[in-house]
């Protein structure tokens, strides 16, 4: 069998790796490190973890990435069984020692007969005559090759940036102000027509909130994000400021088809929107709100908004950098390149985010690959899965462009849609939702922490059935 290329021995091209050669489909492995190192890794051990040394929760009866690690585990995963080899006490999380675990994919992974590692930066698009080829340079792949693949995907459809916007939690924001509703009442997919927390702003209140913007503190762009291109639609708010004083009334401030029920006659000046951020409705992040602002900073200004004087935060805004494709748009069903089927992404530049999730992307796309070169079909796993899940969110799945086009919003539960298009780490927010109601053992219906609970009881047990059926297909 002719060999599958991988461009990057992180987390994703690692696991790909070991998933095409137990599968007996031989292997090169193009990794850039040593003689080129991103500014995140430090060493040129392969599956480096960049950063904290935690896979997070381990409990897979009612935490989704706890049901990723269990899901890896029972389709071979390097990656787990390197981590569970090397696990450091961490509480209910799964942590590693990193130096002894990257050590242990290394060795393991050089030692394969079936897989070459080759040390060289891919600069340029594979050639032809590589065929098959996964592409796993995560979100700091190199300057040259995100530049070729950005010239084949089109302008647009690879992010440079990350973009967060603060969440709030839902129990700290005033009701006696905000009201619910959407703009126009427009109910999208599943929605209500009041699926926003609106917060009014009379003219005073927006120039006191634009003047604090402007003279808020900053974090610097570090080295390497400073010659990063904005992407234009998802500035920060500050640098929307900085661009005129009214830009942000003409954006995610605009005051337009909004009624404020405490005060009708009046039309607020500017409006700012938060949407509901987990299917439990504790929290709501502030829409179209990132930023580069100071932490405390970030808290302090946020406060100067009606409805937000006591807010607290789960997460700060944030923008950094991270390469990754509009996934639904440009990657088929099983991660290929549409425009270009001999290419096919894995890891964080599918728009995945965290260790976990990269390296489970790694391992889909390796089956994938593996099958291809075997001549087989891989059924597509289940959406009730972990893995099927998360496939489904980053391909796409069932959401056409067009439907995109008309109703702009994405939401949980539902495939993202491509011009919203955000990394995910997994959570049950992605599963197709239950459709039986949550009943307790005496047959009452559920209510509170004890239903949601069982709700993801239910979804896991759902899925280790739903991923047991499918490997027994296999
Ligand atoms: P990587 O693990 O980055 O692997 C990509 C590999 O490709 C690297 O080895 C790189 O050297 C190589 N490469 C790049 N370009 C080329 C090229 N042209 N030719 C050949 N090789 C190339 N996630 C968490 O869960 N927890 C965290 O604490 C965390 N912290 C992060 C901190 C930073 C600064 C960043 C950027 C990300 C962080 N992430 C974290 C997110 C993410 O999960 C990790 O980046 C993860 O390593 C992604 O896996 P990957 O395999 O897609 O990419």
């Amino acid at each position: 069998i002719k060999p599958v290329h991988i461009i990057g021995g992180g987390l994703a091209g690692s696991e790909a790796a070991w998933q095409l050669a137990s599968m007996g489909v031989p292997v090169v492995l193009h990794e850039m490190r040593p003689d080129a190192i991103s500014p995140a890794h430090k060493t040129k051990a392969l599956a480096e973890l960049v950063c904290s040394n935690s896979f997070r929760s381990d409990d897979a009866e009612t935490n989704a990435v706890g049901l990723l690690h269990q899901e890896m585990r029972a389709l071979g995963s390097l990656i787990m069984a390197s981590a569970d080899a090397h696990q450091v006490p961490a509480g209910g999380a799964l942590a590693v020692d990193r130096d002894a675990f990257a050590e242990a994919v290394t060795a393991t992974l050089e030692a394969h007969p079936l897989i070459t590692i080759v040390r060289e930066e891919v600069t340029v698009l594979p050639p032809e005559e590589w065929g098959q080829t996964i592409i796993a340079t995560g979100p700091l792949t190199s300057d040259a090759l995100a530049q070729a693949v950005h010239g084949l995907t089109g302008e647009g459809a690879l992010a440079f940036f990350d973009a967060i916007a603060p969440i709030v939690h839902a129990d700290s924001i005033d009701r006696s102000i905000v009201w619910a509703q959407s703009r126009y009442d427009k109910a999208g997919p599943g929605g209500t027509g009041a699926d926003y927390l609106n917060c009014p702003l009379t003219e005073e209140q927006y120039n006191t909130f634009i003047d604090a913007l402007l003279a808020g503190e900053k974090t610097d762009f570090r080295e390497f994000e400073k010659d990063t291109p904005y992407f234009n639609a998802c500035l920060p708010i500050e640098v929307m400021a900085e661009r005129g004083r009214e830009t942000l009334r003409f954006g995610p401030m605009k005051p337009v088809g909004l009624t404020n029920p405490n005060n009708p006659n009046v039309k607020p000046h500017a409006i700012v929107q938060l949407r509901q951020d987990n299917a439990a409705a504790t929290l709501f992040n502030i829409v179209g709100f990132q930023t580069k602002l100071k932490y405390g900073e970030q808290a302090r200004i946020l406060r100067l908004i009606p409805g937000l004087e006591n807010a607290e935060f789960a997460r700060l805004g944030g923008l950094h950098r991270n390469t990754f494709l509009n996934s639904p748009r440009l990657l088929d069903n099983t991660l290929r390149l549409k425009a270009l089927p001999r290419l096919r992404f894995a890891g964080q530049i599918t728009g995945c985010e965290g260790y976990v999730e990269s390296a489970a992307i790694g391992l889909i796309a390796g089956r994938y690959a593996a099958a291809e070169a075997q001549n087989v079909t891989l059924p597509q796993p289940p959406s009730t899965t972990a893995i099927g899940a998360l496939v489904e969110y980053i391909t796409g799945g069932h959401v056409s462009v067009d439907e995109d086009e008309t109703s702009g919003e994405e939401q949980a539960g539902v495939s993202a849609r491509p011009s919203s298009f955000q990394p995910m780490n997994v959570n049950f927010g992605l599963f197709p939702p239950l459709t039986e109601p949550l009943r307790s053992e005496d047959g009452k219906r559920l209510r509170g922490s004890a239903k949601a609970v069982a709700r993801k009881k239910a979804l896991t047990t759902r899925a280790r059935k739903d991923l047991a059926g499918w490997l027994e297909a296999l």
